[in-house]
């Protein structure tokens, strides 16, 4: 993890804090307004992007103030500017125009832009060397090695923003790392627990989304579903903190209250509590180093009388192997993986997949491609494009070139 520089974390006692929201009208780009909403006076917002929900983009440029929005897919430029019309908030459109709205200068910027398209935008904010809220976890599962290097070249500080990650990274020893044994990443379980396999295959997108602890965005919804979601967060884990591959654990807990924990080697074990809220981890990065409050349910354990914990069974989410594999194959094999899953639970959210295909094809597509170094952008980039191409005809999906990379060299 980067030692912040001075710049990162900039915002005096009496300016306020200049933030950028890259996928404002996602599910953390939302919480993160509500809290910046209820502390308006601290944060002056910069920039806010979208890819095609120009209405609640617009909406929220107006309601705060932004300097400017992005709308992804340029399709909707005409539209956005419509929407801005007269309200000084200047817009732009397209990939690039993503990743200048990531560069605007600004002290914090939250990536919460969802996929492997993150990774140029979240790149582009590193670069600015300022305080950068993670929530993108693809883009550390499929150019990990690379990102970090950013981080480093940049002096950018680097705050995770899921839950279990910023759980960990509370309570991390980061001047001791050796004194460290094992993280323990919790896992909700998703929706389908304790369901057989035959029931599995038969389920729905509608089933599949309805987490029983989490509010979220459809794919972190379906990933939960099959237990990819935590693998994912086994390999951001990997490379957020200095561990492992076999230091990292995964443990049930169906409850959502503990987030995560560390054990350390004179077997104490801390971890992070709290109500299953994302604005928790959005408002200690929002704030960081400082905490502010938050309108998040308080704990009361008295009430909740106990907590479960058991053991991930691979055999039903066998995506839990795969990214085991993945991460232990190194080089392209996360970067196939997560492109691969991205192409497969598209597939299945338009009800042209099954859900324990999606594992299927994710295997297959790993099976099929040979895994080669990355050493730098264009490796990824090339990996990227292959997997969904290899997973679409996999999926039974018409050829077709989407989700490519908006990567912008340094
Ligand atoms: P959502 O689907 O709710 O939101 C995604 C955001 O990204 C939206 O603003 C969306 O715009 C934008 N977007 C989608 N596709 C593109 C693209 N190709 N290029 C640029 N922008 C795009 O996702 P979540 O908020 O749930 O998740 C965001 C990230 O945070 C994911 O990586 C997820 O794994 C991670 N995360 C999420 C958590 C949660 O609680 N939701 C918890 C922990 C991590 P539009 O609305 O116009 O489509």
């Amino acid at each position: 993890m980067a030692i912040a520089r001075k710049k990162a974390g900039a915002g005096t006692d009496t300016a306020p804090r200049r933030v950028s929201i890259l996928g404002a009208t996602g599910s953390v780009g939302r919480n993160t307004l509500d809290l910046i909403s209820r502390q308006s006076d601290a944060y002056k917002v910069v920039a806010l992007t979208a890819q095609r929900n120009v209405d609640l983009l617009a909406a929220q440029a107006r309601q705060f103030n932004a300097e400017l929005a992005v709308i992804g897919d340029e399709a909707h430029f005409g539209a956005l500017k419509d929407a801005l019309s007269g309200s000084g908030v200047e817009a732009a459109a397209g990939t690039e125009a993503l990743c200048e709205a990531a560069q605007r200068p600004s002290d914090w910027v939250m990536a919460g832009i969802v996929g492997a398209a993150g990774l140029g935008p979240t790149l582009a904010a590193i670069r600015q060397g300022v305080i950068v809220a993670l929530a993108n976890k693809e883009c550390l599962v499929c150019a990990g090695e690379l990102v970090l290097e950013e981080v480093r070249r940049s002096g950018a500080k680097l705050l995770p923003v899921d839950s279990e990650h910023n759980a960990i990274y509370q309570v991390f020893d980061f001047d001791r790392p050796k004194t460290v044994d094992r993280i323990i990443l919790t896992a909700s379980g998703g929706p389908f627990l304790n369901m057989d396999v035959t029931a599995m295959a038969q389920v729905t997108p509608a089933q599949a989304l309805a987490h029983p602890n989490w509010d979220m965005g459809d794919k972190i919804s379906i990933d939960s579903a099959t237990m990819m979601n935590k693998g994912l967060e086994s390999i951001e884990a990997y490379h957020l903190f200095p561990v492992g591959a076999d230091q990292i654990e995964i443990l049930i807990h169906p409850q959502s209250v503990v987030h995560s924990l560390v054990a350390y080697v004179d077997g104490s074990v801390l971890a992070q509590l709290g109500a299953p809220d994302m604005r928790t981890p959005i408002a200690h990065t929002l704030a960081w180093p400082d905490r502010i409050a938050t309108p998040t349910e308080r704990l009361d354990l008295s009430r909740i009388g106990s907590l479960d914990f058991e053991a991930p069974d691979p055999m039903r989410f066998p995506s839990l192997r795969l990214t085991r594999e993945a991460l232990q194959a190194g080089g392209t094999a996360p970067t196939i993986l997560n492109a691969a899953n991205e192409i497969a639970v598209a597939a299945f959210l338009s009800e042209r997949l099954g859900f324990l295909e999606i594992a299927r094809v994710v295997e297959e597509t790993l099976n099929k491609l040979a895994v080669t170094s990355v050493t730098e952008l264009a490796a990824v980039t090339a990996a990227d494009d292959e997997a969904r191409a290899v997973a679409r005809e996999l999926a039974g999906l018409p050829p077709r070139h989407d989700g490519r990379l908006s990567l912008v060299q340094g």
